[in-house]
């Protein structure tokens, strides 16, 4: 099992943002943390970068306990924020060369494996350009290459699509979906656009803190009883479609 997560809470003071949520993910799938803004997939992020500390519950990624193993638990994870955290004013080299020196990854072995990743994301011409003059589906393209620069088994990524063009928005899906079938990657992929998750991918829905289904999305859509993962998106929200 790649994730599991066991009974976990959490509460901003006396407001709970996560109610007891348990789910396990398989190695190598694409899958999809969806929810509306505000039902909690940031502060679940924040739980599995170890930003928050848990509060109640269990985290145990690759097999070792997030309490207990820390820093092997963050070898294995390549994270996208929701927020970029590039330097604007680096180059593209630069960045993803800085974020290498961090995991012990220098010289020659940084340099390939740099090429190797920007040239994943078909971004290998652009290595000496800043970043500030690159496009925002680029940059966050330049963002995954330089989550995998370590060569993570998983990479999580929270709504990395906010703010980009329609088409834009489909590349990189389809990106880091080809990322986790070549490389085996599991994927977690946080976003409220029911447009970015398939019937084959495992799902989690996630209402004001509460996972309210959970499986693939065929499946749940058969034992929720709803045509498609839309109308159950809709249904699990409360909002009724316009015919
Ligand atoms: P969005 O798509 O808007 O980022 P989200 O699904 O990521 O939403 P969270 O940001 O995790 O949701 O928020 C979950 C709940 O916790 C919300 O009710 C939010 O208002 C609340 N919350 C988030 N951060 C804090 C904080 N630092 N202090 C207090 N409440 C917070």
């Amino acid at each position: 099992m790649s994730i599991r997560v066991s009974s976990v809470s959490f509460n901003y003071g006396p407001r709970g943002a996560l109610n007891d949520l348990s789910f396990e993910l398989q190695a190598g799938r694409f899958n999809a943390l969806l929810g509306p803004n505000g039902a909690g997939k940031s502060t679940l992020f924040a739980l599995l970068t170890r930003l928050y500390a848990l509060q109640s519950g269990e985290i145990s990624i690759c097999g070792h306990s997030i309490r207990q193993h820390p820093t092997t638990v963050m070898q294995q994870l390549g994270v996208v924020f929701q927020q970029s955290t590039l330097d604007l004013d680096l180059t593209v080299g630069q960045n993803l060369k800085y974020h290498a020196s961090l995991h012990g990854i220098s010289g020659r072995d940084a340099q390939q494996r740099m090429e190797t990743e920007l040239r994943r994301m078909e971004m290998a011409d652009r290595i000496n350009d800043k970043v500030r003059s690159l496009n925002g589906g680029h940059r966050r393209r330049v963002e995954i290459a330089r989550a995998l620069m370590h060569n993570p088994s998983v990479l999580l990524l929270d709504e990395p699509t906010v703010g980009l063009d329609p088409q834009t928005r489909l590349k990189l899906n389809q990106h880091v979906r080809s990322l986790c079938e070549k490389q085996d990657l599991t994927v977690l992929w946080a976003t409220h656009l029911i447009e970015e998750v398939h019937d084959e991918d495992n799902v989690l829905m996630l209402f004001k803190g509460e996972l309210k289904a959970q499986g693939q999305g065929a499946a749940i859509c058969a034992s929720h009883q709803h045509d498609n993962l839309t109308h159950l998106f809709h249904h699990l929200s409360g909002v009724e479609e316009v015919a």
